[in-house]
């Protein structure tokens, strides 16, 4: 195998690769590195997502700028922010051992001056989006007119978010002998135009097939009816216990909506799309990257930031408009030589795009099923199981060990593991049991993107007619929310996750709304009923069916860190308050959530 060694890389930076912890070159690399090391070319490269592009580039160009000179040598342009942050974090790491180089971010959305300031410093490389870059380039805020090399990164992307005519307004501004070197995923025409129009016979490397897919990628879909979508992809997630993903949605306001009702339903959830301030996206990003959200719902033009090593699923909740956008929402996954898998949720009269998508990635789509109720509970619970086995002890427990088994003695080994597994379980069944097989197209199904009205496992049910309002009197003094409320009761009365809805928290007391049916078990539950003491008293309310019901609901999240959803519905003791304190993440969730604007959606 090829070492790092071999390419021509000095001492410095060898060193650096090791801290780094890379062992051998990748493809692109191996190939780019000694071509740009040896010789003063335009080089076009493509390679996908993940394969180590930054250090083909960027190796190369620590190693030949100027590190005594303070002139700006290099320019790399770049989609977004958040890329522009990643490379320069990386060379600033590749250069560690390097004295005096300054490699500078320059992007949207921050204080110009201060990117100004620091370029005046000195910065040898600079990091720019294009459109700040123009702007920074318009004020006379940066000179590029002395650079020798312009590295185009994520060529395909910034063309996509249309930023053809900046790059080209930014390039008129450089020198006409410099090198450039232009890194792309794929090579759509716009991209061969500018390498045509820009670049003076530039060497061209190809890892794996042009316009490919990542191999490591599986691609799956799933067909269901338009307004099925979303208990589709509760399915799919609930099938995945430890899924680490980034949903697409096509609309800000999709992306909004779903991620608000992952949320609601207890999932760690978040939402990453245009309308969130920069603040809320970092917090978004912040809390995926530290895994405490598990579920990203994201826009494309939001996601193309997104450079996270071990998301294993991508989730298409609905399939783009350009099919040179799947490959790069699928090539979110599979990074870093790990396997990924792209699902994506169609409709019977989308199926013809599968096709397409087929072509373009010459990969084959594997044909998949929604996993029925029962299947769900039973990965469930073989999960839960291996958990429980693969869970390591903690020691301190052994103090507390008397006092646990003063709580459960006469209790048998056996009827024990059915209490712990029925925790979870429990959960899932009562959810599931009553549910239908997603997979059945509805004949009418005119493949809506939204779900109207009542979906048939979800969360956001309207009670039919014939339900009932009932007062209790807890409420948020005694620690409820919606939320929890609901919860409590759904366990205290053994009733499903649906079958409780408008639930309305007040200072000192709440109403609550369920079918007719489970009045009976409601009121018999609430008999002579305490918590810590005190009675907690359940009555038919006068006020009529569930007005004024929706005012808390959805504004109070409940993603948490850490624990996930495996703490989401442990068997609390009955009545007593559960802690949700919200994490970092469900800040960053809730916090977009008021913001939301209903204005058109720009995708
Ligand atoms: P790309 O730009 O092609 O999408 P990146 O340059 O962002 O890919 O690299 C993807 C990931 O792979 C990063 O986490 C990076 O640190 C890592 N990486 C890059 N080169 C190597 C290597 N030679 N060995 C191990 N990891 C690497
Ligand atoms: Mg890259």
């Amino acid at each position: 195998m090829t070492k790092f060694e071999a390419l021509g890389l000095k001492q410095s930076i060898l060193n650096a690769i090791s801290d780094l912890g890379f062992e051998s070159p990748s493809e692109v690399q191996e190939k780019a590195i000694p071509i740009l090391l040896e010789s003063e070319t335009d080089l076009v490269a493509l390679a996908q997502t993940g394969t180590g592009k930054t250090a083909a580039f960027g190796f190369p160009l620590i190693q030949k700028i100027d590190s005594a000179s303070r002139t700006t040598q290099g320019l790399i342009l770049s989609p977004t922010r958040e890329l522009c942050l990643q490379i320069t974090n990386e060379l600033t790491l590749y250069s560690k051992y390097e004295k005096g180089v300054n490699v500078v971010a320059i992007y949207g959305g921050a204080s110009i001056t201060d990117q100004a300031r620091q370029i005046k410093r000195g910065a040898q490389i600079v990091v720019a989006t294009p459109g700040r870059m123009k702007d920074m380039i318009g004020r006379g805020l940066v000179d590029i007119s002395k650079i020798d090399y312009c590295i185009l990164d994520e060529a395909d992307e910034m063309l996509n978010m249309g930023f053809m005519e900046d790059i080209k307004d930014i390039l008129s501004n450089t020198p006409k002998e410099k090198s450039t070197w232009l890194f792309s995923a794929t090579m759509p025409r716009e991209v061969s135009v500018i390498a045509k129009k820009f670049m003076h016979s530039p060497q061209e490397i190809t890892v794996g097939t042009k316009n490919s897919g990542a191999t490591t990628v599986q691609h799956e879909y799933y067909v269901v009816g338009g307004r099925d979508r979303y208990p589709a992809l509760k399915r799919l997630a609930d099938t995945n216990p430890d899924i680490f993903s980034v949903i697409f949605c096509r609309t800000k306001r999709d992306t909004q909506k779903v991620a608000e009702k992952l949320i609601e339903d207890g999932y760690n959830a978040g939402a990453l799309h245009g309308d969130l301030s920069q603040n809320q996206r970092d917090l978004v990003m912040n809390s995926f990257r530290k895994k405490q959200i598990q579920m990203l719902v994201a826009t494309d033009v939001a996601a193309r930031g997104i450079d996270v090593d071990d998301i294993t699923h991508v989730i298409n909740y609905q399939l783009p408009d350009e099919i040179e956008t799947y490959t790069h929402r699928s090539g979110r996954t599979g990074r870093a030589g790990k396997s990924g898998i792209s699902m994506v949720i169609i409709t019977k009269s989308e199926l013809r795009k599968i096709k397409a998508i087929e072509n373009k990635i010459q990969q084959a789509f594997i044909s998949k099923k929604i996993p029925t109720g029962m299947e769900i509970c039973e990965i469930q619970l073989y999960h839960l199981a291996n958990k429980i086995k693969d869970t390591k002890i903690n020691e301190e427990v052994d103090n507390y060990l008397p006092a646990i088994n003063d709580v459960l003695q006469g209790i048998d080994r056996e009827e024990l593991i059915k209490k712990i597994i029925s925790v979870e379980f429990t959960r899932f069944f009562n959810y599931y049991n009553k549910t239908q097989d997603l997979n059945t197209p509805d004949s009418r199904d005119r493949g809506d993107r939204e779900e109207r009205g009542r979906s048939r496992d979800g969360d956001s049910r309207i009670p039919a007619d014939g339900n009932v309002r009932y007062f209790i009197n807890v409420g948020e003094k005694d620690g409820y929310d919606w939320m929890t409320l609901k919860d409590f009761l759904r366990d205290t009365v053994n009733l499903g996750q649906d079958d409780i809805f408008k639930v309305d928290v007040k200072e000192s007391f709440s109403f609550f709304n369920t079918d007719a049916s489970a009045t009976e078990a409601i009121l018999k539950t609430f008999t002579e009923f305490k918590v810590d003491g005190r009675f907690v008293n359940v009555e038919v309310s006068k006020s009529p069916g569930g007005g004024g019901g929706g005012g808390g609901r959805g504004r109070r999240d409940r993603s948490r860190s850490g624990g996930g959803r495996d703490s989401r519905d442990n068997d609390r003791n009955k009545g007593r308050r559960r802690d949700r304190s919200d994490s970092k993440g469900s800040s960053a969730s809730s916090s977009g959530k008021r913001r939301t604007k209903r204005k058109s959606d720009s995708y």
